[in-house]
């Protein structure tokens, strides 16, 4: 059985999907009987949905020059 403080190690690749089916069995049995666990879940999947919504910033004026300049350079 996992402790809380692992389950949070183990949420992020849960989440993406990426945990091997021996962790994902010690995760699941822990959220079965750990709400608070459940709960950290839930807020953590949301805060991943807020983040997905969220607009990409423009690039910095720095690497857009030097972006524009890798590309010019290619084509000569
Ligand atoms: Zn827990």
């Amino acid at each position: 059985m996992i402790t809380c403080r692992e389950l949070a190690d183990l949420l992020i690749d849960f989440s993406s999907g990426d945990l091997s089916p021996e962790h994902r069995e010690h995760v699941e049995a822990h959220l079965g009987h750990c709400p608070s666990c459940v709960a950290y879940l839930e807020g953590y999947r949301l805060t991943i949905e807020m983040a997905r919504e969220l607009p990409r910033p423009p690039l910095p004026p720095n690497l857009a020059r030097q972006l524009r300049a890798l590309l010019e350079g290619r084509g000569s």
